[in-house]
């Protein structure tokens, strides 16, 4: 149930408000917005006669139910879009935020080497795998604490924060110098995971699984955000259907739908989705056209040699080429990139 409040209430009344629901076993939610604040109420709220509460308490405009499974995630809830900063990037504001970086870091030159190029592009975040989830035991998978390392030496080099994924929750002391914590598609239903995630006091970029639906990821976003964190991007990376033609099948209107059930900003993995180079600019193009906040595309100086996806990885002249594209884009659509 949420209560949107009347304009001008002070905040010591909202206070009040909400630890009386408190004090009757609730959870509350505050969701400030341009046109008008809200409260919503977690919990059983079926016992609760909604006209009394507009009827006896002052502050409170009008109500209504929250029918979605998921409050903190839900528009209906939080209407203004989230806006996410990190230093001076910010993701979800109506610009087009870019990261980039290869699948796994593999040495210092190689992280050091794509951070710049891929900088000098117009990227604002660096990604990059030091635990690496791998369909095989016998694939490389990461060079672990090394990998963070390294990850931080292009960051102090270049200024770029920094997205990388989280395994399990014994890492978390490890991911001090990390900007953004990366939850894998694989890790999506992982609570436990999505809770101990949720307490960093990090964004959390959450990317959906490979056979989840829509509302599955928003109720992974809810796990998080029931835990303390509200920076949460989720992020389409494509997933599994019939077609073998491509790695996963992008679902380009996921985009659509999450913009209208969720205020929180959205992605698109080109790379995952396809896994093939010569589609990453179509589909990243497709990513701006369809409203997306942004790309996390992977590119790698050396393709032909990378330890993990090459296949689907930009060389920086190909990354070049794509932003130069999607900067004239963003200059007709008056959107910043
Ligand atoms: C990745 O981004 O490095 C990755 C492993 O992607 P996904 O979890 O989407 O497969
Ligand atoms: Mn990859």
């Amino acid at each position: 149930m949420v209560f949107i409040l009347k304009k001008g209430v002070s905040q010591s009344a909202v206070q009040e408000f909400r630890k009386d629901w408190e004090s009757k076993g609730f959870s509350t939610i505050w969701a400030p917005g341009t046109d008008h604040d809200a409260v919503c109420l977690i919990g059983n709220t079926s016992t609760v006669d909604m006209d009394a509460v507009v009827y006896t308490n002052p502050i409170v405009a009008y109500a209504r139910r929250v029918t979605e499974p998921y409050k903190a995630a839900s528009r209906t809830v939080h209407e203004d879009n989230t806006v996410i900063t990190i230093g001076d990037v910010t993701i979800g504001d109506g610009g087009f935020t870019v990261i980039a970086g290869p699948c796994s870091v593999e040495t210092e030159d190689q992280i050091t080497t794509i951070a710049r190029l891929t900088k000098q592009s117009g990227a604002k975040i660096l990604r990059g795998g030091a635990f690496k989830p791998r369909t095989s035991p016998y694939s490389f998978q990461g060079l672990g604490k090394e990998g963070l390392a390294l990850l931080s030496a292009a960051k102090k080099a270049t200024g770029l924060p920094i997205v990388t994924e989280i395994m399990n929750q014994t890492q978390t002391p490890l991911f001090e110098d990390v900007d953004i914590v990366q939850i894998g598609a694989r890790n999506m239903q992982n609570y436990d995971l999505l809770k101990e995630v949720g307490k960093m006091g990090k964004p959390v970029l959450l990317k959906r699984g490979l056979s989840s639906s829509i509302d599955e990821l928003l109720m992974s976003a809810e796990y998080i955000m029931s835990s303390g964190c509200s920076d949460v991007i989720l992020c389409e990376r494509g997933i599994r259907t019939f077609e073998t033609s491509t790695r996963n099948t992008l679902d380009i209107s996921a985009v659509c739908v999450l913009k209208e059930k969720t205020h929180l900003p959205v992605i698109i993995d080109p790379s995952h989705a396809c896994g093939i180079r010569s589609y990453v600019p179509a589909l990243s193009k497709a990513a701006f056209a369809v409203g997306a906040d942004g790309l996390l595309v992977e590119v790698h100086n050396d393709p032909a040699h990378a330890l993990c996806d090459g296949a689907q990885s930009l060389d920086p002249e190909q990354f070049g080429n794509l932003m130069s594209q999607l900067k004239k884009y963003a200059q007709i659509e008056n959107r910043s990139i």
